[in-house]
C-alpha cells in the first residue's frame, strides 16, 4: 500500500503526487487544454483570455493558470494579470519588473542598486526650421 496517495483535486481519484498536484489523467487534459489554447492565441495574437476560452472551451481561470506558470508568454493578452506586489497590469507572471528588482534589491540587502535613470531625452538636434541659417564647415 501507499502512504502518498493522494485524491486529485481535480477528479477526486487516488493518484501518488509527483511534481504535479493533479493526476496524470487531469495533467494529460491540461496538456491538451494548453496546447489548444496556445495555438489559438498563435493564431489570433492579440485576443483576449475571454476571447480564447469562448473559442476553445478552456476555462478562462485555466488560462489564466498557464499565463501565471509563465507558460504561455504572449504579447497577445495584455495587461490580463495584476502585479501581486502593486497591482500594475503585467503580461505574464505574477510581478512587475518594478518589483521584481525591489524583490531582488530586498534578497540581495546592503547592495542595493540604485535604480537605474531613464535616459535623458536627447532629442536630435533641431533642424530643418525655415528660418535657419544654414552653414558649412571649413
Ligand atoms: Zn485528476
Ligand atoms: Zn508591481
Amino acid at each position: 500500500m501507499n502512504a502518498n496517495l493522494k485524491n486529485c483535486p481535480q477528479c477526486g481519484r487516488l493518484f501518488s503526487p509527483g511534481s504535479r498536484n493533479i493526476c496524470n489523467r487531469c495533467l494529460e487534459k491540461e496538456e491538451e487544454e494548453y496546447m489548444t489554447v496556445r495555438r489559438y492565441v498563435r493564431d489570433h495574437p492579440g485576443a483576449s483570455i475571454f476571447e480564447a476560452s469562448e473559442e476553445t472551451g478552456v476555462e478562462e481561470e485555466k488560462i489564466m493558470q498557464f499565463i501565471r506558470d509563465g507558460r504561455l508568454v504572449t504579447r497577445g493578452f495584455k495587461g490580463v494579470l495584476q502585479c501581486e506586489g502593486c497591482g500594475k497590469p503585467i503580461n505574464n507572471g505574477r510581478f512587475c519588473d518594478d518589483c521584481i528588482n525591489e524583490r531582488n534589491n530586498a534578497i540581495y540587502g546592503a547592495a542595493r542598486q540604485p535604480k537605474p535613470q531613464p535616459e535623458p531625452d536627447r532629442k536630435p538636434p533641431s533642424v530643418g526650421k525655415r528660418s535657419e541659417r544654414m552653414h558649412v564647415r571649413d
